[in-house]
């Protein structure tokens, strides 16, 4: 199938309330541009470097999501024009991110990520740190941030019972901050996982494969 088509597939599967975060890693611009001409907006990249070589040759109005492992050395390259950061881990990462949206003037969106894979690999906050950080966020110590919800990514498995298990604690957690503040997303889901991820409460899904392609690498 072109990407048009796999793109008009994906569309067709998602309810209405659940948004579309397009994952363009390692695919070219001109991939870009065919999932944008039909109506998309909402890109994921997880390299800095990559994104900030594909971004300026784009339309401006597409809302850039970094959804990969961010070093705080590199939050100064995309704090002028990020419009979400889903994979802060880190309070450092938090802070150094709210220190450069100030001096862009301007609020950056971010999403706590969560640990919720059996992997190793996978990285996150654990779900006590992840209390904790909101709490400063709500006592006021990020004024450059909004803190618009939770990601997570499930273990890579055939194991739907247990994938389902982990989207379910990641929406109690979600639930239990939302109480607190008022939070409008829960990102989780992939290509492979997404009907579930939605079944579990997510209101946005990262896809990439199943609409570009297969990534070389
Ligand atoms: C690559 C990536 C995705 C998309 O994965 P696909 O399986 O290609 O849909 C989603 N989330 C994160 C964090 C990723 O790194």
């Amino acid at each position: 199938m072109s990407i048009q088509e796999n793109y008009s597939h994906i569309k067709k599967q998602l309810p209405e309330n659940v948004q579309l975060v397009a994952v363009s890693k390692t695919h070219p611009v001109s991939a870009i541009r065919e999932v944008y001409d039909m109506g998309q907006r909402i890109f994921g990249e997880n390299k800095v470097q990559e994104l900030m070589e594909k971004s300026p040759l784009l339309p401006k109005d597409i809302q850039w999501h970094l959804i990969g492992h961010l070093q705080t050395n590199k939050v100064k390259y995309i704090a002028g024009f990020i419009d979400t950061i889903q994979s802060v881990d880190s309070e450092k990462l938090l802070s150094e991110i709210n220190k450069e949206a100030g001096k862009h003037n301007r609020k950056i969106k971010v999403l706590l990520q969560v640990k919720i894979a059996r992997e190793v690999s996978k990285s996150g906050l654990e779900v006590t740190e992840v209390l904790e950080l909101f709490q400063k966020y709500m006592d006021g110590g990020f004024p450059n941030i909004e803190i618009t919800g939770l990601m997570g990514m499930a273990t890579f498995t055939d194991n739907e019972n247990q994938v389902r298990n982990e989207f379910l604690k990641l929406k109690a957690v979600f639930d239990e901050l939302d109480q607190l503040k008022k939070l409008s997303t829960l990102s989780m889901g992939m290509s492979d996982d997404f009907p579930v991820a939605i079944e579990c409460g997510a209101n946005s899904v990262r896809v990439g494969s199943a609409i570009f392609g297969r990534r070389d690498y």
